[in-house]
Formats: structure tokens, sequence, C-alpha cells
């Protein structure tokens, strides 16, 4: 059953594109000094190896501002400006390069200056990404909703701010409306989807360490892409950025919105008899690193494990010192418990070679 998604405008960023019919991409963060171009650089490389698509760097002086160009020259995925208030650095920010602006055109001062900026980005084909935040939601719209952070107040805002952008004849926009309250984020979002076309930034901001944040961010964030809701998304975590990709990525793969390897991996129960755990995380190691549709189980007992998935591809389930090697729930093959991950992956690696030959 396919997520039927909202129409939203197409925006190109770099040399991909957010919104219309564009796969739903995974952003990150750099979160390494931005003074330390080397470093910067060695992050990123690392976050295209996991799958990111896009990266987001914030800055805190012009001397970051003007490694953007030195740093664009040496990754392959788009990266983005995060600027707060200060037009200057933006403006600097689109001549090194950036693919992409994240500032709020209502924080910079004067339209004169949002019109500076936003003259540049016209030049230069440059989106603004527009990103409310429950936070730091302006004061007088607190007053207006209540004191404290609403949906209908955070959607004012992102109008304000698209209103600015719009008056100057820019509509080169994506727009976020994060909170670190799943439930206040999701209806804000929806609420903004009904009045808008422009494609939305989905994220739980400061949704915190690993295990609560990817918890947050699955029901936040899933719940508006299983709506339709959603052409971009970050999981903010407490933690490398490596991870807020993976987590991303499950997440999209999770509701078929991604392509790629899945792994089944059952809980393990009283009938295991070998250990298995170490097992999964060597087959998932293996796993993600590949690059087409395959699905792998890693059981935990020959009598149910087949069965139990015969959706896989290739499967193994584990006994007391030895398994069974298992294609589409049929065992093809004993094997020893010592042999378990390189008889799985040889298995898998036929599979992988098959289906790249197509
Ligand atoms: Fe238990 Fe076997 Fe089911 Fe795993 S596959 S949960 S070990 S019964």
């Amino acid at each position: 059953m396919e997520i039927k998604r909202r129409k939203t405008k197409k925006i190109k960023v770099g040399d991909i594109y957010i919104g219309g019919e564009a796969a739903v991409t995974v952003q990150t963060m750099v979160k390494v000094d931005a003074h330390d171009v080397k470093a910067v650089v060695r992050q990123i490389k690392e976050q295209e190896e996991a799958g990111g698509d896009i990266t987001r760097m914030n800055v805190l002086d012009m001397e970051s501002v003007k490694n953007f160009g030195a740093i664009k020259k040496q990754i392959k995925i788009p990266i983005v400006a995060d600027i707060h208030f200060n037009h200057e650095w933006a403006i600097e920010a689109v001549k090194q390069g950036v693919d992409k602006l994240r500032i709020n055109p209502g924080n910079i001062g004067s339209v004169d200056r949002v019109k500076a900026i936003v003259k540049v980005c016209k030049e230069r084909g440059v989106p603004i990404r527009i990103g409310v935040n429950a936070g730091s939601l302006e004061k007088n719209l607190l007053e207006k909703h209540g004191g404290h952070p609403t949906a209908e107040g955070l959607v004012e805002s992102a109008s304000r701010h698209i209103k600015i952008l719009e008056d100057l004849d820019f509509d080169q926009t994506v727009v976020s409306i994060k909170s670190s309250d799943v439930r206040l984020m999701m209806v804000a979002y929806r609420l903004f989807s009904k009045k808008y076309d422009y494609p939305v930034h989905l994220g739980v901001t400061e949704s915190g360490p690993p295990r609560k944040g990817t918890v947050k961010s699955s029901i936040g964030i899933g719940g508006l892409l299983e709506e339709g809701i959603g052409d971009t998304i970050r999981v903010s975590l407490a933690d490398d950025s490596r991870e807020e990709i993976r987590v991303g990525r499950e997440i999209l793969k999770s509701l078929g919105l991604m392509k790629g390897p899945v792994l089944i991996a059952c809980p393990t129960c009283s009938r295991t008899q070998f250990e298995m755990l170490p097992l999964v995380k060597r087959v998932e190691e293996y796993v993600d690193k590949l690059d087409v549709e395959i699905k792998v189980a890693v059981m935990g007992c020959v009598v149910n494990g087949p069965g139990e998935a015969r959706e896989a591809d290739v499967g193994i389930a584990g006994g007391r010192g030895a398994g069974a090697l298992f294609v589409k729930g049929k065992v093809v093959k004993p094997v020893k418990e010592e042999d378990m991950f390189k008889e799985l992956v040889k298995m898998i690696d036929k599979i992988v070679e098959e289906r790249r030959g197509k």
C-alpha cells in the first residue's frame, strides 16, 4: 500500500530536488567547529558514506562563513548555511556557493536587508528554508496565542516569513515548523500543509539522546510522512550525525519511502540457544552498506525462524551449536554456528550480484 504524498512545489537544492515528485531526502548537520575546514569536510564525507542527502552548517562569524567555498569544493552533497539574524553573512554564504540558506526573513532587521539576500539568492538559484521553532516563537505571537506556542501561532509565524519573501517575488522556499513537543509539531505541520504547497522539512527539535530521540522522531516524522506530509527530514539526536542519517533512512524504509536493504530479526525468546545478538549486529552492519533491495533475516530458532521470516529473501536461523540457512522460508543448508555469518553473507552476495546484473 503506497503512501499518497501531498503535492508540493519542487525546489532545487544543488543538484537534487525537495518537493514535487522527488524522493524524501535525509538531512543532518555538521557537528564540528565551522572554523576547522578539514574536520568539517571529514565529517561531511562520513555523512555522505552513511547515505545523507543534504548537510547543514551553523556559522558564528564571517570567518566561518568564508569557509563554505573551500568546503563546497571537497564534498558531494548539497550544503545549507544556517544563519541567524546577520544578512551580510547570508549574502556571503551564497557567494561562497552554498546550495540553500536557512534563515528567517522576519529576523533580519529590515526589508532592505532581506531584499539584498533575495537578490543574490535569485541570481544564483539558491532556495531558502524558513525555520520556525516553538522555542523561539515571536513574543507578540506568543501573547496573541495564550502565552505559549500553539500550532496556530507557529503557522502564523511561518506565514509572516513567507509573506516577506513572496512580497519580494521569491517562492523558492522550504518551510520547517519544529517543536520538541511531538504532538504540537504534528498538528502544526498538518495545519501548514492545508494552507500552503511549499515543501516541508520535517523534524522534532531537540529530541534528545538516541533512544528518546529516535522514538520521538519516528512518531512525529513517521506519522506525518504516513499522512503524505513531508518532503525532507532531519532526525535531531544528541549523537553522531551518522546516527541521525541511519535513523532517518530507517524511518523512510519502514514506510516504503526508500528502497534498499531491510533486516528482519526476531526478538529472541527462551527457544534461542545461541548468542544471536552479536550476529544481528554484524549482519546489520553488512546489510546497511548494500545498495540493492534485499530482505535479510536473522532468527533465533530453526523451528519457527524460517517460517516466521518467509518474506525474507535469505536468512539464518540458529540452534544449539548449529543453524540453518534459508531462502524464502525454505531451509537450504545446515550451517555450523561458527559459519553462520560467513554462509549468510555468501548467499546475500549471490542474490545481490543477480539483482545488480538485471
Ligand atoms: Fe523465539 Fe524462534 Fe520466534 Fe525467535 S523465531 S522469537 S527464537 S520462537
